[in-house]
């Protein structure tokens, strides 16, 4: 199969969220997931993309560039900011560890991400920004 993909950026406002999982799910469409596919990888982005939003950017408008590509029947999903990084992903891949208890987030969307795609992977740096790098293999029906 040829290499697919489509890659496209969208300013840090939480009103673009859904327009964002939409847009990817609607990509992977091409490798006939099912209903629960699907939905698993709109869970996923929407986690990703809140965090940009949230924490990325947290008071700032910034860019998110979204990239998802397909490599036989793998997705890849790559959610990037450039806003503040993260200290230690260790930590904050850990389920419940969250920066920002007084918004009640639970410090559950990486823990999320983990348990709906096969394979996940945070690259970040302080001031430079956040990376999530996500893969879900689509069975053939
Ligand atoms: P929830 O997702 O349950 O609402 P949360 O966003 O705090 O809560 P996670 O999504 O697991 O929980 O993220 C854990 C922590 O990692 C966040 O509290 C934040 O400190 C940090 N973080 C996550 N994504 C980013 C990002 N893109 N930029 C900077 N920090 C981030
Ligand atoms: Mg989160």
């Amino acid at each position: 199969m040829q290499n697919n993909y489509v890659i496209f950026k969208i300013p840090s406002l939480s009103i673009n969220e859904s327009f964002a999982r939409s847009a990817v799910a609607a990509f992977c469409s091409i490798l006939n997931p099912t209903i629960g596919e699907i939905n698993d990888i709109k869970t996923a982005v929407s986690e990703a993309v809140t965090n940009a939003v949230i924490h990325g950017y947290e008071n700032i408008v910034g860019e998110i560039e979204i990239s998802c590509r397909i490599k036989g029947q793998v997705v890849e999903i790559i959610i990037e900011d450039y806003g503040c990084g993260i200290m230690d992903v260790e930590k904050a891949k850990e389920p419940l560890y969250t920066t920002k208890p007084e918004l009640e987030r639970s410090g559950m969307g990486f823990a999320v991400m983990e348990s709906y795609m096969d394979e996940v992977v945070v690259l970040s740096e302080k001031e430079v920004g956040t990376k999530v790098i996500m893969r879900k293999k689509i069975n053939e029906k």
